[in-house]
This record gives structure tokens, C-alpha cells and sequence, in this order.
């Protein structure tokens, strides 16, 4: 097992990644930005160094700096985390290069699904279901209106290098077709300095499945089940649940093989997440993920396995050593993403936390980097909780997500824990009856 490995983020992954460290017996070296040293992820690590100014092109993006951190301290291995560099495959080269394990898949997989026509193609060949759409990118508009007419509207266009839930323009009819093309090719260039867009049906009703495997490189590939993140505000993750109350046994079984399957023919290595929308009971591949993601505590608490410990693991090159017959799940479990947002408006509220206390007690779990008098910066995502609970039934998990939330004070800056309170309370959301639209309908967005 590694020595010491460098943890390549921040907030409460970073906290997340050290946790299981310790629990191995592995040293850990945080890096941080000069907004970031009085951080936990810095406080809590065993060294930490500076690797630059606030903003994240220059602290957490920067390659050079991060592999300098790791050659001063002597680690065996990086962990990007989630975000940053955690899906940027000429990253994961140079570490290797540099002579350390990369803790996460090969830069080959990294590339092949960080692409979406090229995840997109993979997913065919590999025989995992896709929404109907266009072969690849689309360059010229009068192409793109016949294509989409052969498809049937709506149609959604979608930036090939999107990501984050940017990039992606719906038409209802061949009329506004043109326009919604050169909107999102201006935004794809924006966003991602790459205006390369493709066409895809848009479903109406679709819920948000996605399956979470984890494999060891050498052809073992398991899956924990799926996560249902149909609760979304402009396509981005509010709450999630595992399992979903939308699938039963046969479908779960039926998409895992799938995955798994597919997964084992390219000897996938480390955890990765493939999403489907799910409509009348078929799967449609959108894309896949080739790191942990922010909601992977839920498969966690169902089938009692530490990803982050089998992610390690599988990085020194141990095979998984267990089979698909060894994941049993248990119970339901459910994730409230705690943003330092206005809970209505939706607009970042960074500033200093004046009182925090955090719920407890059996089946709760809180990741978080938050603490009394910590001042959460402008300069990252929002993200500074996650509340976790499970529960042996979904109703139990329902009961002490309600009681956790109540016990929950984030003081001197606004949370998106009001949401969550008015939102667990809601009838359809209760019997397990919404899709990827209901959570903006309900708001009142759309
Ligand atoms: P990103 O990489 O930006 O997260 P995804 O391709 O994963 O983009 O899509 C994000 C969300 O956008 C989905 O969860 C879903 O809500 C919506 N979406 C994507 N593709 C379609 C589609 N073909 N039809 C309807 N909604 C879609």
C-alpha cells in the first residue's frame, strides 16, 4: 500500500479522500490556494504546501505547481478528487510520467468518455443503450434541421466537450432550430473554447439513473446499483437517492449487467459512474464519469463498501478480489447537496460561518469542511455540506432525513437547507413520483 499520497483538491472531498487515508495508514499532503490555509483539508493533513493564488487556474487547475508539491513531499500517488483535474487525461499522463500512481483510471479511458460524441460511439460499440441522435458533431445548420427532423422534436443540441449541465440548447421546431445552434456553439466556446455541438432527441420525461461501478483494471468490474438524481435545477444534482424508487429488481439487474459487461471488455480501472436518462422503462446512455462523483456516499451506505478505500486499493494494482455476489445492498439512502446559496434566488452566499452544528445519530453522515468561523471564499463551487442519512426502508431513511435537517445550523451565511426541508415534504416527492422537470416546475422556473 502507498506511504503517502497528495490529495489534488479541496472542501470536502479533499477531506473525504484523507478520511479513508487515515483509516490505511497513509500519510497525507494537502495543497491549497492562499485563500484556502486555514482550510480543514490543509489543518487536517499531515504536510501541506501553497500552490498558488486564489483563483483555480492558478491554484488547483495549475499541473506544473501540484506536481511540484508532490515531488518536494516524496508521495507514492495523487487522488484529483472531483472537479479540477480529475477528468483531465493529459493530467493523469503527467503524473505517471513524473513517477507517481495516478489514482483513478488510465488517461486512455479518461479520454475516450471525456469527449461526449466519443463516449457517445464507445457506449454503441460496447453495446450500452444510447439516446437517438447524430453520428457524431454537426457542422453545418441546414444538416442539423434535416437530422432533426429525421429524429422527431424536440431535439436537444449539446456541446461535445459540455460538462457541469453547461452547453446544452433545446428545440421544439425546425423554426428555432438555427438560433438555438449558434447559441450553444457560442456558449460551448465560451465555456470550453470548443464550439463543436451534436443533436439528440430530447425525452420528455425522463428520470436521471445513474449506476456506479468500481473495477480493478484487470477485468474485474462490480457495480453498487444506482443512484436516481432526477431532482435537478438547470441540470444541476439537488437530492439524490440510491436506491431509486422508479426501478425494480429486474431493471436494476438488467442495467448493472449492462455496465458491468461493457465495463470488463475495456478492463475499466478505478470508480466511474455511467448515466442514463430512464423513460418507460428503457435506458439511455448520456455519459460517463471516470472519477468519484459528488453523490457516491449513497451507494457507500448501501452496500457498506468505502470507495475511496477500493480506489486506493485497485491504484497499487490489487485485483478487487470479490465478485458481483459479494455487493449486497441494504436499505435506502438519501444525499442533500448544502449549498451556500440564497435557498430561493439561488445566488452564491460566501462569507463567515458564525454558528455551525452539524445533526448526528444513528444512519446520519455529514461530509463536510465547514467549521464555527470558517469563512467560506467566493473563489469555488458552493458546495459546503452534504448531508447523508440511510435508513433500512426509504420511509425510515425519509423520517430521520426530516430530524437531521431540523438539527442542522449553518449560521452567517444562506443555505439551501430551507429547500430541503419544504422539499421533503412534498407528496410527489414522498411517493418517489418526479423527473428530471419536476423539481423546476415545482419551484416555479419553468
Ligand atoms: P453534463 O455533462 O453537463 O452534466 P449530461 O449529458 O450529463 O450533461 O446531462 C445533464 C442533464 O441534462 C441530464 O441529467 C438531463 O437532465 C438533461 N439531459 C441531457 N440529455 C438529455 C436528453 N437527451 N433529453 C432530455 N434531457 C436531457
Amino acid at each position: 500500500m502507498f506511504e503517502k499520497i497528495l490529495i489534488a483538491n479541496r472542501g470536502e472531498i479533499a477531506l473525504r479522500i484523507h478520511r479513508a487515508c487515515k483509516e490505511m495508514g497513509i500519510r497525507t499532503v494537502a495543497v491549497h490556494s492562499t485563500a484556502d490555509q486555514d482550510a480543514m483539508h490543509v489543518r487536517l493533513a499531515d504536510e501541506s504546501v501553497c500552490i498558488g493564488p486564489p483563483a483555480s487556474s492558478e491554484s488547483y487547475l495549475n499541473i506544473t505547481a501540484i506536481l511540484s508539491a508532490a515531488t518536494i513531499t516524496g508521495v507514492d500517488a495523487i487522488h484529483p478528487g472531483i472537479g479540477f483535474l480529475s477528468e483531465n487525461a493529459k493530467f493523469a499522463e503527467m503524473v505517471e510520467e513524473h513517477g507517481f500512481v495516478f489514482i483513478g483510471p488510465t488517461p486512455e479511458h479518461i479520454s475516450m468518455m471525456g469527449d461526449k460524441i466519443t463516449a457517445r460511439n464507445e457506449a454503441m460499440k460496447l453495446g450500452i443503450p444510447c439516446v437517438p441522435g447524430s453520428d457524431g458533431a454537426v457542422d453545418n445548420d441546414v444538416e442539423a434541421i434535416d437530422l432533426a427532423a429525421d429524429i422527431g422534436y424536440p431535439v436537444i443540441i449539446k456541446a461535445t466537450a459540455g460538462g457541469g449541465g453547461k452547453g446544452m440548447q433545446v428545440a421544439h421546431s425546425a423554426e428555432e432550430m438555427a438560433g438555438k445552434l449558434s447559441l450553444c456553439r457560442s456558449e460551448a466556446k465560451a465555456a470550453f473554447g470548443n464550439d463543436a455541438v451534436y443533436i439528440e432527441k430530447y425525452l420528455g420525461q425522463p428520470r436521471h439513473i445513474e449506476v456506479q461501478v468500481l473495477g480493478d483494471g484487470q477485468g474485474n468490474v462490480v457495480h453498487l446499483g444506482e443512484r436516481d438524481c432526477s431532482l435537478q435545477r438547470r441540470h444541476q444534482k439537488v437530492l439524490e437517492e440510491a436506491p431509486s424508487p422508479a426501478l425494480n429488481a429486474e431493471a436494476r439487474a438488467r442495467i448493472g449487467k449492462t455496465v458491468t459487461d461493457a465495463l470488463s471488455k475495456i478492463k475499466y480501472r478505478s470508480a466511474g459512474t455511467i448515466e442514463f436518462l430512464y423513460e418507460n422503462g428503457e435506458f439511455y446512455f448520456i455519459e460517463m464519469n471516470t472519477r468519484l462523483q459528488v453523490e457516491h456516499p449513497i451507494s457507500e451506505m448501501v452496500c457498506d463498501i468505502d470507495l475511496v478505500r477500493e480506489q486506493l486499493r485497485v491504484a497499487t494494482g490489487a485485483p478487487l478480489g470479490y465478485g458481483q455476489d459479494a455487493i449486497r445492498m441494504n436499505g435506502h439512502s438519501i444525499e442533500c447537496r448544502i449549498n451556500a446559496e440564497h435557498p430561493k434566488t439561488f445566488i452564491p452566499s460566501p462569507g463567515r460561518i458564525t454558528d455551525y452544528h452539524a445533526p448526528g445519530g444513528l444512519g446520519v453522515r455529514v461530509d463536510s469542511a465547514i467549521y464555527s468561523g470558517y469563512a467560506v471564499p467566493p473563489y469555488y463551487d458552493s458546495l459546503i455540506a452534504k448531508l447523508i442519512v440511510h435508513g433500512s426502508t426509504r420511509n425510515e431513511c425519509l423520517m430521520r432525513l426530516r430530524r437531521a435537517l431540523e438539527e442542522f445550523v449553518v449560521g452567517g451565511v444562506n443555505t439551501t437547507i430551507p429547500l430541503h426541508q419544504k422539499l421533503i415534504s412534498e407528496p410527489d416527492f414522498l411517493n418517489g413520483d418526479y423527473d428530471i422537470h419536476w423539481l423546476e416546475k415545482w419551484m416555479g422556473e419553468e
